[in-house]
């Protein structure tokens, strides 16, 4: 080899270990580099290095990509990195539940991340300012909770055949539009009640079945409750509560029951007592056969940590005959079946 093309070897190699150094040194400090402009304090600069990649860090760059002010995504960024369950990829949702005017940080974070896991998307909560009832609930429920929903998420579909109203899913002032009056079923001291057009179809042909097995009118089955308003449900949980505290655990506040939803009924025998209802010839038909008609009991028994409402052999919900049969089979409450749907 001979002396040039020596020297020139030892210059490329030269070369090559200063371009590797300068990479190496961009490298180390492409997250500094990354946020050299970005408009955040320097105790959320030093959070963002330690808890975004440089990825992430780009995509925050480009706010953009969140289609919402990207002064508002790097405000909330300041006020919800240094949480514990934080999640960038989160951001986006974060955001945007502020945007509808929310400012409990810390329930920001912690309900975001629950919605999402829940199935729920950023257009859902995009929608919800489409109405003004629902989102000043939405609004409240992050930042204080009303009643003892503290921990209640809002049920963004509660027209759903398979949406839940318990404590921790809130159904806020939400009424369904296809309630109908029932008229072919007896009811307690004739009560007007009103149910959603399937449920109150599904409930008529059970009471045929029940009059087939035990004669006169629905076997001498009545309804004691079906659909109730919010209004009705927040009157009867202020009564409750004025005349005895203890009475809390019986009745749900308003948003949380599922009477509400109006595809729920409580359905007894006329001539006995609620409490001894569960050792009668007709529950035990019921309890064999209400899955045919489309009917679950929701409240079961040995569910009660799950549900966290006593055993209720006489509240049943419709939620459709395949899926009444599945539940039952498979001996679920509705909780666990929304679940394993998931
Ligand atoms: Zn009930």
């Amino acid at each position: 080899m001979n002396k040039k093309r020596k020297s020139h070897l030892k210059g490329l190699l030269v070369s090559i270990i200063i371009v590797l150094l300068i990479i190496i040194i961009l490298l180390f400090n492409a997250k500094n580099i990354l946020l050299m402009n970005v408009d955040v304090n320097n105790s959320t600069k030093n959070l963002i290095k330690q808890k975004l990649s440089i990825n992430d860090i780009m995509m925050l760059r480009k706010s953009k990509i969140y289609d919402i002010d990207s002064k508002l995504v790097l405000s909330d960024i300041e006020k919800e990195i240094s949480l514990d369950d934080y999640n960038f990829s989160n951001q986006e949702m974060y955001s945007n539940i502020s945007l509808l005017g929310a400012t409990n940080q810390s329930m920001i974070v912690k309900k975001a991340n629950e919605y999402l896991e829940e199935g729920y998307s950023i257009k859902d909560i995009k929608n919800i300012s489409n109405d003004s009832d629902k989102k000043a609930y939405f609004v409240k429920l992050i930042d204080k909770g009303i009643y003892n929903q503290a921990n209640a998420k809002l049920v963004l579909n509660p027209s759903d055949n398979l949406a839940i109203a318990n404590y921790e899913n809130s159904i806020y002032n939400y009424q369904p539009s296809n309630l109908v009056k029932v008229t072919n079923v007896p009811t307690i001291d004739n009560s007007t009640y009103y149910l959603k057009d399937d449920a109150y179809q599904a409930l008529e042909k059970m009471c045929s079945g029940i009059e087939k097995e035990f004669g006169s009118n629905c076997g001498s089955m009545v309804l004691t409750s079906a659909y109730r308003s919010y209004d009705e449900q927040e009157k009867l949980y202020n009564e409750l509560i004025a005349e005895d505290k203890e009475n809390i655990s019986i009745v749900q506040p308003p948003g949380e029951s599922e009477h509400q939803l109006g595809n729920s009924i409580d359905f007894a025998l006329s001539y006995v007592k609620q409490e001894d209802y569960g050792n009668t010839e007709q529950f035990k038909w019921v309890k064999e056969h209400a899955a045919d008609y489309g009917f679950i009991i929701r409240y079961p028994e040995n569910k009660e940590d799950i549900t966290k409402i006593e055993y209720e052999p006489w509240h049943l919900r419709y939620v459709g005959i395949d899926i009444a049969k599945d539940i039952t089979s498979k001996g679920l409450c509705l909780e666990e079946y929304v679940k394993t749907t998931k």
